[in-house]
């Protein structure tokens, strides 16, 4: 009898045991996810919102209607252009045309200084040959109209005028022509 309440006790206490560190174990996997959780929930939030039926013209002061439509001309390489040129003087603000993320500011040969944003329906907009980046790092949430970076002729553009290479890089679809998303309505910038 006292055998058994003995086994029946270790038994409890090794329960116990286990339990708690099942409960430090159940805790510590809350917390860690939670701070994931966080960090993703935006992104989820992104990826979750329909594409925008407009954007604004990301570089500032230049008009929607004075916009010259570039898409699909022809590059070196056999390339076709995956984008619009709006050009600007050097040094002009490149803005956040959509609300988003920044996923990455880096260097690449033909784009030369870029920032990739990510916008509403998990959609990539991406701001080439700039002068320099601004202050926002990949990771960042920016809202409309937030300063990106600066006109500049890096990487393919050198030698020629500054502009801002604007690109838009829907998923599986692949690059779409921003043109008529930045003149659908008149941004007034
Ligand atoms: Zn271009």
């Amino acid at each position: 009898m006292s055998e058994v309440r003995e086994s029946s006790f270790r038994r409890t206490v090794g329960a116990w045991r286990i339990g708690r560190r099942a409960a430090v174990l159940y805790l510590f996997l809350a917390l860690v996810p939670a701070a994931r959780l966080e960090r993703s929930l935006p992104i989820a939030r992104l990826l979750a919102a329909p594409p925008p039926e407009h954007v604004a013209v990301p570089v500032d002061g230049v008009r929607a209607d004075s916009l010259r439509d570039s898409w699909g001309f022809a590059r070196s390489g056999g390339r076709r252009h995956e984008g619009i040129d709006i050009f600007a003087p050097r040094g002009t603000r490149v803005l956040a045309p959509v609300g988003g993320i920044v996923w990455r500011v880096g260097a690449d040969p033909l784009g030369g200084r870029v920032v990739w944003l990510l916008g509403p329906g998990g959609q990539m907009h991406y701001f080439a040959h700039l002068d320099h980046p601004a202050n926002p790092r990949g990771g960042d949430a920016v809202a409309a109209g937030d300063t990106l970076g600066y006109v500049g002729t890096t990487g393919n553009a050198r030698g020629g005028p500054p502009h801002l290479h604007y690109g838009i890089y829907a998923g599986a679809a692949g690059a779409i022509d921003p043109y008529p998303l930045l003149v659908r309505r008149s941004s007034g910038r």
